[in-house]
């Protein structure tokens, strides 16, 4: 599916990973546990052989979201990037903070009795790009254009962390 190693990391720089096998299992997940655990309507995951998976930087954080279950993140800014189901030997990837998430698109659904019922009216919402569609871009995102503190979805040498 993806071109190996795989890698990305978490919004800050603060826990980057590396992935040497193929992410399979592509999903999004729209349990409860992961809507909290995103703080989104939804999570996408791909699963992949837990000894393919290596943190170049950093670790993630665990909290257990059931006794068997536990969901890592980075401690310093709060990107979710794993999912360890302990009874099996995959693990899962959230795919957002790869470094390339178009590379692995949703095959399938689950957790689906949290789905919300407008999820698959998303695509007829009016919308707009972060720069506003060709307009001069409002001041404000300008600042946030020009004060970015988002890790760049590459591995980098030195890690500059900025609060
Ligand atoms: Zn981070
Ligand atoms: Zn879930």
């Amino acid at each position: 599916m993806t071109q190996t190693p795989i890698t990305g990391g978490c919004q800050c720089g603060a826990v980057r990973y590396q992935i040497s096998a193929a992410l399979e299992k592509a999903h999004i997940c729209h349990c409860r546990m992961c809507q909290k655990a995103a703080g989104n309507y939804f999570m996408p995951f791909a699963t992949t052989d837990r000894k393919a998976l290596t943190y170049t930087r950093g670790s993630p954080t665990w909290f257990h979201s059931c006794d068997p279950v536990r969901r890592g993140f980075c401690n310093r800014c709060g990107t979710p990037l794993m999912l360890d189901d302990t009874r099996e030997d995959p693990i899962y990837v959230v795919l957002g903070s790869l470094d390339d998430p178009a590379t692995c698109p949703p095959e399938y659904q689950s957790g689906t009795e949290g789905r919300y019922d407008w999820i698959t009216q998303l695509d007829a919402l009016p919308g707009h790009t972060t720069e506003g569609d060709g307009e001069t871009p409002p001041q404000w995102v300008k600042e946030i254009c020009e004060s970015n503190h988002q890790h760049p979805d590459h591995d980098t040498e030195n890690w500059e962390p900025k609060s």
